[in-house]
């Protein structure tokens, strides 16, 4: 298979005219040469944080705070979420697989609620999509050993210890909450030596320090965190200190378009265009271990063609800005999974 157009290309998400040689499914060349496409061949993106089993309350709860919304056992989510069917959660959450999938999503990071259950239902939603959702398992060890990994919610929902623990010893993803409305449950998030943070709003200076020295990969969400009102997170400090994937957290808060997610943070946030686009994609794909994410031969071909030659994207003059900051998901064109 070949994909002909402006292809941005490696980490750097260089733009090149050309084309993208596919062969069983992995990327064995990038070539350049004058092709006559005006599509944009970008990687397929990495939704590096959800929670999709609330896709049956989009948009409930106006005015809530983010703990009357969200926060376990009784949070609005969590009643609305007792009251449906496992019918209706899983229709639900495969909607909005379909749309992630339609608008050019390969995977997402799923902090999946509800035990080895939870797991079950996500896999049943999944059934017979391309999207290939990276499932980390909640409140129970049991549940992360059906998963690929562990999502805590926060160091001051409990102790995490011994799931940490047993995450680590199955070699799977350990993910957790941290710094959303405030600093504190930072340094207790950090002493478990997650693979990843999540959100990150509010660190102090001891805390960027201790990510840096860590090497700890942070996921941010400001669309959610704008939706919750606790701020917008620091993506410059984060940035300059470690690897940045962007996530769309809620389905209820938000829509899980990675589009709408990448203009918020680009127009919110002191990081360009580049930076926005490769949180998007490949550092999200580094988050989770995943061989995608960024369009180099060796890869897996998990691509996302745009048409440069819509009429939101004719005349752009700049690949990389316009995708970032005015692509749409009436402008896929086709999405390669
Ligand atoms: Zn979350």
């Amino acid at each position: 298979m070949i994909v002909e157009g402006t292809v941005l290309r490696g980490r750097a998400l260089e733009p090149v005219e050309g084309r993208v040689v596919v062969e069983d499914g992995r990327i064995t060349a990038v070539e350049e040469a004058d092709v006559d496409s005006d599509d944009i061949v970008l990687p397929a993106f990495v939704n590096a944080h959800t929670h999709i089993g609330d896709s049956i309350a989009k948009e409930a709860g106006a005015g809530l705070s983010l703990d009357e919304l969200v926060a376990p056992p009784d949070g609005l989510k969590h009643r609305l979420l007792r009251e449906a069917s496992r019918e209706e959660k899983i229709e639900a959450m495969r909607r909005s697989l379909r749309f992630m999938e339609s608008s050019g999503t390969a995977t997402c990071v799923e902090f999946r609620e509800g035990g080895v259950e939870g797991v079950e239902l996500i896999r049943e939603a999944t059934a017979g999509l391309d999207i290939d959702p990276v499932v980390l398992g909640r409140e129970t060890v049991d549940a992360m050993r059906d998963a690929d990994g562990f999502g805590a919610s926060g160091a001051r929902d409990g102790d995490f210890d011994r799931a940490r623990n047993a995450t680590r010893e199955e070699g799977k993803l350990f993910g957790i909450h941290a710094g959303e409305r405030d600093s504190h449950d930072i340094d207790p998030a950090l002493d478990l030596a997650p693979d990843f943070l999540v959100h990150v709003v509010h660190p102090e200076p001891v805390h960027l320090d201790r990510i840096e020295d860590g090497g700890v990969p942070v996921v941010v969400c400001p669309r959610s965190n704008l939706v919750t009102g606790v701020g917008v997170p620091p993506m410059r400090e984060l940035a300059d200190r470690t690897t940045v994937a962007l996530g769309t957290d809620n389905v209820m808060l938000n829509s899980p378009s990675m589009f709408r997610e990448m203009e918020f943070a680009a127009k919110l946030g002191d990081v360009s265009a580049r930076e926005v686009l490769q949180m998007a994609t490949v550092n999200g794909a580094d988050v989770a271990g995943l061989d995608y994410g960024c369009v180099e031969p060796g890869r897996e071909a998990k691509l996302l063609v745009l048409d440069g030659d819509s009429d939101n994207l004719a005349g752009a003059r700049d690949v990389v800005r316009a995708v970032v900051r005015r692509a749409g998901v009436d402008d896929v064109k086709d999405v390669l999974l």
